[in-house]
């Protein structure tokens, strides 16, 4: 029994898997389809990454710190600082003390009211009792390069990644085993020192008591025409984040020429190998209405482009990073906002698989991120 192996090659598991080969860990991750994929969570051009929102800065100063030195390392434009406009009216508790806490980590953060708003981007159309918090360092990771730059640094430091599926998990004995499938369809079973799992939206077919407690969605990813000049990334417009209050959230155009991502924070209830389901046009026509009410220089009457992306929900939006016995952690349910943060939760998941949480500071608020907080969910019968 030797090495560690973490199941799932999207972002989350990629980090783990780096940080425990940065360890000197023998590391083996596994990926059930031939890289790179389109399947998961993880796939497309573009994430948000903001400051505003977290309870302290300290996982999201750690992973910007890691996205920038991979850039170095690589020599590719992993992340490109727009700004990012959080709406709000304008005693919204919620945004005064987030506002505060970035603040207090030093960090700017302003707040914009609606005629500034306006001034300082024309093409934006939003009510006057509403402003926003302006925060000048959010921006936007280039989400396909930095998968494949955490994998390349994996592989650098001497890890394997295997393309097969783990059909099964044996962990009651002293070690851990996985029974894996791989094109040849033949199966077998690897015993390793301990796992990781960080299936996203399988990871209920692993983990099967999870059940209750994970759902899966298939987000629509919506890109409109712009019908006017000045919304790409290059032109500063910003990021509009609106999901708190409106369910939505959109990127300046930089994947697609001339086409901005707008997006609703939801989507119908899907299987991950069955995720072309009915019902996700709802969800496209509230992003219609919203983009014809506040961006008019966009073509709001249907999308240009779409595309599907699964998130996976946990009951209260945070995901669970934590141990599942002795030999096995888990990191899932991350809930549509994984991206940003996924240096820090792969340090935190290679930490608890290694036995060394203790090092990781009070920031990282671990607790937080514990499976059995969301015991109580079970009884209420989602
Ligand atoms: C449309 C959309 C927009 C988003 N926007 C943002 C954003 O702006 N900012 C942000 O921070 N986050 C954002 N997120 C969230 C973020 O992208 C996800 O939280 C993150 O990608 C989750 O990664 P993951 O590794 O957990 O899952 P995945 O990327 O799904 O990876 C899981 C991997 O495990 C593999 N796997 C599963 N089961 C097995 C098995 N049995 N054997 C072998 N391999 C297996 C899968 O094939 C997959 O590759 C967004 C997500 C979506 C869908």
């Amino acid at each position: 029994m030797t090495g560690t192996c973490v199941i799932g090659a999207g972002i989350i598991g990629s980090w783990a898997a780096l940080h425990l080969s940065e360890a000197g860990e023998d590391t083996v991750l596994l990926e059930q389809f031939p890289l790179p994929h389109t399947r998961g969570s993880s796939h497309g051009a573009s994430r948000a990454f903001r400051y505003l929102g977290d309870e302290t800065m300290d996982r999201l100063d750690y992973s910007m710190g890691r996205w920038q030195s991979l850039e170095a390392d690589h020599d590719v434009e992993l992340f490109r600082k727009t700004g990012l406009l959080n709406f709000g009216p304008k005693d919204d508790p919620w945004l005064k003390q987030f506002m505060s806490v970035v603040r207090a980590a030093g960090k700017r953060c302003d707040w914009l009211e609606s005629a500034a708003i306006h001034e300082r981007f024309p093409l934006l159309n939003y009510p006057q009792e509403w402003g926003a918090a302006w925060d000048p360092d959010g921006g936007i990771l280039f989400a396909h390069r930095c998968l494949s730059a955490v994998q390349k640094a994996f592989l650098a430091t001497g890890g394997h990644i295997v393309n097969a599926r783990a059909l099964r998990m044996d962990h009651s004995a002293n070690a851990v085993r996985v029974e894996l499938e791989s094109s040849s369809e033949e199966s077998e079973w690897r015993e390793f020192s301990r796992i990781i799992v960080a299936c996203g939206p399988w990871t209920t077919r692993l983990i099967p008591e999870l059940e209750p407690l994970l759902k899966t969605l298939a987000i629509p990813v919506t890109y409109w025409r712009q019908r006017l000049p000045g919304h790409s990334a290059a032109d500063g417009f910003p990021i509009l984040y609106n999901a708190r209050l409106k369910g939505i959230y959109g990127l300046p155009a930089c994947e697609y020429p001339d086409l901005v991502k707008i997006l609703y924070h939801g989507g119908p209830e899907a299987d991950p190998d069955a995720r072309d389901v009915p019902g996700r046009e709802e969800y496209v026509a509230r992003v219609s209405e919203y983009v014809r009410q506040h961006l008019p220089g966009l073509d709001g009457r249907q999308p240009a482009i779409q595309e599907v992306c699964m998130y996976t929900m946990t009951p209260d939006s945070e995901p669970v990073i934590d141990r599942l016995g002795d030999r096995v952690v888990i990191g899932c349910g991350f809930s549509g906002s994984g991206f940003k943060h996924s240096p820090a939760s792969g340090q935190m998941l290679a930490k608890l698989a290694l036995g060394q949480a203790d090092s990781l500071g009070p920031g990282y608020q671990l607790p937080k991120y514990r499976l059995d907080r969301l015991e109580k969910y079970r009884v209420n019968d989602r």
